[in-house]
Order: structure tokens, then C-alpha cells, then sequence
């Protein structure tokens, strides 16, 4: 049985032969007493390459995007974010269980973005019949979708000059700057820091694309990364020797970003492999994530072909569209294979190679 390609998600990757030494190496200390070099170091790395005072090494995306929501609001507040948004819809609704902030979700226009009227409608008066709008909290990518800068420029403008603070989720930030630096011909850290600089916050996932096998970093002002460490050590995120683990986000910071551009030329490849097959219609990727729907007469179909394909060794996810992830651990024979698969059950009778 040759190796499942596994394109269920970006966070399946095993650490490289490279990554482990790295961590074996990492000097360790004690993070709660912040004595731990690695993670220190690590600290000061991301919250250097973005331009901010200060970060905070989190375990998940989730608690990094929660420490973010608590640090910014208070009980009674409410942020804005989109109903599509991680932070909304996929993180058991943590800022409202633990934090009493209420979300304003809001309907993605269908690049991605939230409508500037939208915002505009849904910040509230001071007013006792209303929560206390705080905060716009935006994630790029966004199902795999880079938000247009001058967006980014436009939306947080409008926030600030609200008064709102500016949290993103850029768990793929990583992903929209090198998507957004194929553009503009920039490099992928200068793109990654001018996006973040947009923001009060941002939080970045070491996990996905990036290839590390835990870990998220949470930064901002050195103010707001001191209420984020109050908040990360009630959550249970105090971790000890963690430089074990912010070594690999160190070594996938400095050995990681650049190859994104390969992630996304095989989401590409594998769009361009599904093209034209009956009842699928498939959404153009523009970084690491391809999304496929079943349409027509195949449209009940998808736990059949998420079955055949786990019968030919492909893995892949449909909680609500079948998505396939590129990543680290996948390489163009893969998404070949995955091709090939899928071609098969929508035509089992015809050639292999048509
Ligand atoms: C994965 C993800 C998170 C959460 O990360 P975990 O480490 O899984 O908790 C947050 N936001 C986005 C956009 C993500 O894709």
C-alpha cells in the first residue's frame, strides 16, 4: 500500500529530519518564569519580522485568537468578524463562553471580505440598549482566500477611526503574503509585515503551512501582550519547557515561508486536474486550499467519494464542502494520484490517464 496523500489539512505535517534537531538542540528553561531562551527568542523574532513591541507564544491558534478577543474587550463588549471566521464560528464560541463578549457576525461578500457598509451598520451607538462594539476582527486567508490589501487598508481604517481596535487571524498569514507578493513582485516578509501592520494584533499559526508541529504566536503592544499573558495562563497555556516547540517555529520561520509558493502552485495543479469533470465544480485556489462541490445528480455524492478516496489513500475533509489542503508532506505525484482517484469514481469505465 503506497503512503496515504493526506490533503485533509495543512496541520497533518510531520516535523522535517532538519525541524527535530533544531528542537533537540533548543536550549530550555522554565516559560512561566519566562526563562526560556527558545521561546523567548522566538518571541522576539515574530514580533520583530512583523513590527510589533512584543508577541506571546500560545499552544493553538484557538487560544491565540481568544487571549486576542479578552485582551481587547471587556465582558459586555462585542467584536466584529465574519460569519465564515474562525474565530467565530470554529473556536466553540470561546470569547463568548469564557470572555462574555459577544460577536457581531456578519455575512463575506464573496471575495472573502466584509462589506465597509456592513461594518459601518453593524458598529453601535453608545447607547445602554447596546453591547459596546470594541473591535473588527478579520482573518487572511480567509478559506484560503487573500483579502485584498487596499480592503485590509480600508477596513481597519474605518475601524480605527471608530475607535475600534483591529485584531487579525492570520493563522495562514503566511499564505496571503506569498500570494500577495506573486503580485506586487515584493518579498513574502515585507507583504507579511505590511499586512500586519494594519493591525493591533495579529496571531499566526506555526501549525499549518508553516510545517511546526504545535504552536501560535500572539502579537501586539507590549501593553496588550502583558493583559494576552494574564489571560493565556488562566486558559491553562502557561506551558514550561516550550522552547522544545518554539525551536520548530523558529526553524519553519526561517526555512518555510518561501516554499508556501510551491503549496499553492499544487492546489493549483490539482484545480487545473479536477477542471471539466461532470458535477464538480471546482473554485479556483489562490493559495494552499482547493474547494470542490458536488453539483447536480452528483450532489448527494460526497460521502461516496470521500469513501473512494479513502479506499485509494486520499484523504480529505467535507464538513461542509470537500476541501483539499496542500502542504509540506504532499508533493505533485500526490496530487496527481488524487486526481487520477477522483477521475475514477465520476468515470470508473473510462482510461486512467484520459
Ligand atoms: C486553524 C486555525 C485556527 C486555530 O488554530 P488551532 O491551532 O487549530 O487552534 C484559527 N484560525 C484559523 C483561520 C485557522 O485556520
Amino acid at each position: 500500500m503506497t503512503k496515504t496523500v493526506d490533503l485533509r489539512s495543512d496541520t497533518v505535517t510531520q516535523p522535517t529530519e532538519a525541524m527535530r534537531a533544531a528542537m533537540l538542540a533548543a536550549p530550555l528553561g522554565d516559560d512561566v518564569f519566562a526563562g526560556d531562551p527558545s521561546v523567548n527568542a522566538l518571541q522576539e523574532k515574530i514580533a520583530g519580522l512583523l513590527g510589533f513591541e512584543a508577541a506571546l507564544f500560545v499552544p493553538t491558534g484557538t487560544q491565540s485568537n481568544l487571549c486576542a478577543i479578552l485582551s481587547h474587550c471587556q465582558r459586555g463588549d462585542e467584536y466584529i468578524v465574519g460569519q465564515l471566521a474562525h474565530a467565530y464560528r470554529w473556536e466553540g464560541g470561546g470569547a463568548a463562553v469564557f470572555g462574555s463578549v459577544q460577536p457581531q457576525p456578519l455575512n463575506h461578500q464573496a471575495d472573502g471580505t466584509l462589506a465597509l457598509a456592513d461594518i459601518e451598520a453593524a458598529i453601535k451607538p453608545d447607547d445602554a440598549h447596546f453591547a459596546r462594539t470594541r473591535l473588527l476582527a478579520l482573518e487572511n486567508t480567509l478559506g484560503g482566500k487573500l483579502l485584498p490589501f487596499d480592503y485590509l487598508q480600508q477596513a481597519t481604517g474605518l475601524a480605527k477611526s471608530r475607535g475600534l481596535s483591529r485584531h487579525l487571524d492570520g493563522a495562514r498569514l503566511f499564505n496571503a503574503a506569498v500570494a500577495q507578493a506573486a503580485q506586487t513582485g515584493a518579498g513574502p516578509m515585507a507583504e507579511a509585515r505590511r499586512i500586519a501592520q494594519c493591525f493591533d494584533s495579529v496571531s499566526v499559526c506555526f501549525s499549518k503551512g508553516l510545517g511546526a508541529p504545535v504552536g501560535s504566536a500572539l502579537c501586539g503592544s507590549r501593553d496588550f501582550i502583558a493583559r494576552a499573558h494574564r489571560i493565556r495562563k488562566m486558559a491553562g497555556g502557561g506551558m514550561r519547557q516550550a522552547g522544545v516547540l518554539a525551536a520548530a517555529a523558529s526553524h519553519a520561520l526561517d526555512h518555510h515561508i518561501a516554499r508556501l509558493a510551491q503549496d499553492h502552485a499544487l492546489a493549483k495543479r490539482l484545480a487545473d486536474g479536477l477542471a471539466g469533470i461532470e458535477g464538480l465544480q471546482v473554485e479556483a485556489p489562490q493559495t494552499n486550499i482547493v474547494f470542490v462541490d458536488l453539483t447536480g445528480a452528483a450532489r448527494e455524492q460526497s460521502a461516496a467519494l470521500l469513501k473512494h478516496l479513502a479506499d485509494h489513500g486520499i484523504a480529505a475533509t467535507g464538513l461542509y464542502r470537500l476541501r483539499f489542503v496542500t502542504h509540506l508532506d504532499v508533493d505533485a505525484a500526490g496530487v496527481d494520484r488524487a486526481v487520477a482517484v477522483i477521475r475514477q469514481f465520476f468515470n470508473p469505465r473510462g482510461s486512467s490517464h484520459a
